[in-house]
């Protein structure tokens, strides 16, 4: 078999390798504490179930416009617009097989070949796979480690624009730091995005979890609504990962192509779970709540163990379910210099399973500190103690 040359280009998502690994540990009867994947272990609120199943029964099981079913696309204009102060109307919204389908889309649909497209790294891994894949020419730009939080500097991300810049990757509400913009830096951001002509992808994936502070879009700044598409999910929100249920949001010219690209990819987004979908935009509000306070527990109680252990350093995030601890001093501690194999002997010896920042796209040239990425996202409060204890010992 010859597979086609661009498929070499492909990069993936490597924390799902990590998850198979730790699943082979469990295996061999060893406990694991899984905080590799961003996934949740928090059940899907009931009023969302039933309102599915009703959807199956009411012989929601055919095909659906493949814009999305209007009345959820009605329902999310309204419920962006209030969050973000903007004006999406039901046209400005086309519905998704989850969150991840916009990034491949909104690149398809503004990148030719050979354009550079600014993006996060570390970041989200599939944001340079598919701008690779897809011919462009992926810029990273960083966050660096402030006094007490992940900082993005708009002005090194300045620095990086070129003649040849043609789109931004935002995802503030960051996975893998927890990082969030102030609204000094979006506004920079913003004029930035102006000034270049750029279109941003507004990775908002995280938006409703937040524990301090406030959750701003970068769509809300002036002139900005025309040249951002928000990448929206009911995953995290509504603890729906395996819905796969999400949204583009953005100018109506591009929300067309992107409907027209749905169309030929997958016809329209599942039917039935689009009725889930308007229970929780109904009636979802305090559900939401009670996730978020769910995942605060842990957040607190994974920050305060892991900056007991020496050689750590944690930052407590206002925003995500990651934490992105610096392991520098651990690692030397221990004469590990292999993120791979730190990895590993921790995975082995502990339980703890985690990704790395190898995980999430390329290391910048000149990067020395070392960081690893947990998500409790998928442990209880009980295994966090007991998962964290086990690598205090460890390291220890
Ligand atoms: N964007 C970011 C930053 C993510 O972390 C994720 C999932 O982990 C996604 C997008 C995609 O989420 P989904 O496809 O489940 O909506």
């Amino acid at each position: 078999m010859q597979l086609a040359k661009r498929i070499s280009d492909l990069g993936t998502e490597t924390a799902f390798a990590v998850a198979a690994e730790a699943k082979a540990h469990a295996a061999k009867g060893h406990k694991v504490y899984p905080f590799h994947l961003g996934d949740m272990n928090i059940p899907t609120p009931e009023n969302i179930v039933q309102a599915t199943f009703k959807a199956v029964r009411d012989g929601k099981t055919g095909y659906c416009p493949n814009h999305g079913v209007a009345e959820l696309r009605e329902l999310l204009a309204e419920d962006i617009n209030r969050s973000h102060g903007t004006h999406y109307r039901m046209e400005n919204v086309c519905i998704q097989p989850g969150g991840k389908p916009v990034i491949g889309k909104f690149l398809l649909a503004l990148m030719n070949p050979g354009d550079e497209v600014l993006y996060p790294s570390p970041g989200y891994p599939i944001y340079e796979s598919l701008i690779e894949f897809f011919g462009g020419k992926a810029v990273p730009y960083s966050w660096s480690e402030g006094a007490d939080r992940f900082e993005l500097d708009p002005r090194r991300l300045a620095d990086a624009v070129t003649q040849r810049t043609r789109l931004l990757v935002l995802n503030d509400m960051h996975n893998p730091t927890g990082a969030d913009c102030s609204e000094g830096e979006l506004a920079d951001i913003a004029e930035l995005a102006r000034k270049h002509n750029l279109f941003v992808l507004c990775d908002e994936a995280y938006f409703a979890i937040r524990y301090a502070g406030k959750s701003l879009s970068l769509a809300s700044f002036p002139g900005m609504e025309e040249r951002c598409v928000i990448l929206y999910t009911f995953s995290k929100k509504y603890a729906m990962t395996g819905w796969r249920l999400g949204a583009a949001i953005g100018p109506k010219p591009l929300i067309e192509v992107i409907a027209k690209l749905s169309l030929n990819d997958e016809s329209c987004s599942n039917h039935f779970i689009q009725y889930g979908a308007i229970e929780a935009l109904t009636n979802g509000d305090e559900s939401a709540r009670q996730i978020v306070r769910t995942l605060r527990e842990r957040r607190d109680k994974a920050v305060e163990l892991l900056r007991s252990i020496d050689g750590v350093k944690c930052f407590e995030p206002r925003t995500t379910f990651y934490l992105f601890p610096n392991v520098t001093e651990a690692m030397s501690k221990l004469g590990v210099e292999d993120y791979e194999a730190f990895r590993r002997r921790v995975l082995e010896r502990t339980g703890v399973s985690f990704c790395t920042r190898t995980h999430f796209c390329r290391p910048l040239p000149g990067e020395s500190e070392k960081y690893i990425r947990l998500a409790y996202s998928g442990v209880n409060v009980e295994d966090i103690e007991k998962g964290l204890a086990e690598l205090k010992k460890f390291l220890g």
